[in-house]
């Protein structure tokens, strides 16, 4: 259940206009639409990032913006239900909204990436657009967790974190309604020589699509992964916005 307190979706054109001249800024999800293998559903970037991003905004003075449920995902490219924007379209989209909330005076713009795909893109966009406007008030922050944390996990890490126990413990914990872990395949994909040399599509050497052991996954430690990214990223608003 989302609280109308900090999702600015269900603010009224008044109140939101009320709203901004008093809170610290805005958080814009920046997540996907994507293959999490056979068990969780193409819509797991954003719900981790919007569930992220409303404890966030509640410790923060943020609201959070109605979120951006498309990005890049080139890798993924060639599994059913993944649908990647080039680096070119996703900018376009961001550079609308952002010169809309700049308009409207809003204090600070947080962009939170919530698939690793976006964040380099999410990162050079708020240069570009310095450079071309002068605006500092846009922030990148990514998803990423504490090596403590990291260290806790009851799996080997794999060459990547996509659709493993990091992110099946998550869900199991926001959304457990959306999990079918009976569904859950334990792959460790061994990239081709040349991966790192040439483009090559994760469906090229992946078949589950999920790196990992993702059946290791549970509520509990979900929890203690999203209090972490919670904890860690409000703290840094806190700070430095
Ligand atoms: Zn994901």
């Amino acid at each position: 259940m989302i609280s109308k307190d900090v999702y600015a979706g269900y603010y009224t054109a008044p109140e939101f206009q009320e709203a901004v001249s008093s809170i610290r800024g805005v958080i814009l999800v920046c997540g996907s639409c994507e293959q999490h293998g056979y068990h969780l559903p193409l819509d797991t970037d954003n719900i981790i990032g919007r569930e992220l991003a409303l404890r966030i905004a509640e410790k923060t003075d943020m609201l959070v913006m109605p979120p951006v449920n498309y990005g890049q995902v080139w890798s993924a490219k060639g599994f059913p239900g993944t649908i990647s924007l080039p680096p070119s379209a996703l900018k376009c989209i961001l550079r609308e909204i952002i010169c809309s909330l700049e308009q409207q005076q809003v204090k600070n713009i947080v962009l939170m990436s919530a698939h690793n795909g976006n964040y380099p893109i999410l990162k050079d966009f708020a240069r570009e657009i310095r450079d071309e406007f002068g605006w500092t008030n846009i922030w990148h922050f990514p998803v990423a967790f504490s090596r403590e944390l990291e260290a806790k996990a009851q799996s080997a890490p794999a060459m990547m974190p996509h659709a493993g126990e990091a992110e099946t413990a998550m869900m199991l914990y926001l959304r457990p309604d959306l999990v079918h872990l009976d569904r859950a395949v334990r792959e460790y994909p061994v990239p081709p020589e040349d991966f790192a040399y040439r483009p090559r599509h994760w469906n090229e050497f992946v078949t589950s699509g999920s790196f990992g052991d993702p059946g290791a996954a549970t509520a509990e430690y979900g929890e203690a992964l999203v209090e972490d990214v919670v904890h860690r990223i409000s703290d840094l608003i806190n700070r430095l916005l």
